[in-house]
C-alpha cells in the first residue's frame, strides 16, 4: 500500500520505518550496518545522517554518500521535506 514510483521506473516502498510516513525524504545513518530509513521527524538529532537514496527496486539498498548519482539526487531534493 506504500509502493509508488521512485525517479522514472523504480517501484518501491519508501516509507519511514517509525512513523510510516510515504513520499517525503527519507535518511539513514552514516555508518550504519543495518540500515534504518527515516523521516526527518523521526531522526534522532544526536545521529548523522545521509540522504536515503534508493538504488533499485530489486532491493540492492541505497546508494552511498559519494557515489549518488546526480540523476537520483535531484529526484531526492524534489521530494518534500515533511508530510
Ligand atoms: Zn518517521
Amino acid at each position: 500500500m506504500y509502493q509508488f514510483f521512485v525517479q522514472d521506473q523504480i517501484k518501491m516502498s519508501y516509507v519511514c520505518e517509525k512513523c510510516k510516513t510515504a513520499g517525503c525524504k527519507l535518511w539513514r545513518g552514516y555508518n550504519n550496518s543495518s540500515i534504518e530509513i527515516l523521516c526527518i521527524s523521526c531522526k534522532e538529532n544526536n545521529k548523522k545522517y545521509i540522504p536515503a537514496v534508493p538504488i533499485s527496486k530489486k532491493g540492492g539498498g541505497y546508494w552511498g554518500y559519494t557515489s549518488i548519482p546526480e540523476k537520483s539526487i535531484k529526484w531526492w531534493k524534489q521530494l518534500p521535506t515533511v508530510k
